[in-house]
């Protein structure tokens, strides 16, 4: 409940987020993958045995999904397909989900677009 009450809270902005922080390394982070497009480490609330998030090094406005462009097309498969390849160093061959929340509905309360891979247990459908 209060991810949701964060979430419908939140102001939609291009301002810097706590990830530039995470991307700066001037907060600490478990980085599980980085190369110079993307940065993946452990969700500091795992909602599974391993929840990790996928994000841009560089935002370029994508604060969600919702606001993506054709520019952004490049980067967004390449946070999928780093996914990809986490979910394969985490061990995941059992299968994962991935989530990207977007907006007060879906749930969205960091304002740069993240990727959620989740996996290491039986996930539910329909989701919360
Ligand atoms: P929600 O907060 O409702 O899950 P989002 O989809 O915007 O919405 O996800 C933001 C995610 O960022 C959350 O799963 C949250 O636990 C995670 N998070 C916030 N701060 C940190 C941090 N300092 N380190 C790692 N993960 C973080």
């Amino acid at each position: 409940a209060s991810e949701n009450e964060a979430a419908v809270a939140a102001v939609p902005s291009d301002s810097p987020t706590i990830f530039d922080k995470i991307i700066n390394k001037e907060i600490p982070s478990k980085v599980v993958y980085e190369d110079d497009k993307v940065l993946a480490f452990r969700d500091i609330d795992p909602q599974a045995p391993t929840h990790i998030l996928i994000i841009p090094k560089v935002k370029d406005g994508l604060t969600g999904l919702s606001k993506a462009e054709e520019r952004h097309c490049e980067i967004l498969g390449r946070l999928l397909y780093t996914a990809k390849l986490v979910a394969k160093q985490e061990g995941l061959e059992d299968g994962f989900r991935i989530v990207i929340n977007d907006g007060p509905n879906g749930g969205q309360s960091v304002f740069h677009i993240h990727v959620h891979l989740l996996g290491g247990r039986q996930m539910n459908w329909p989701p919360g």
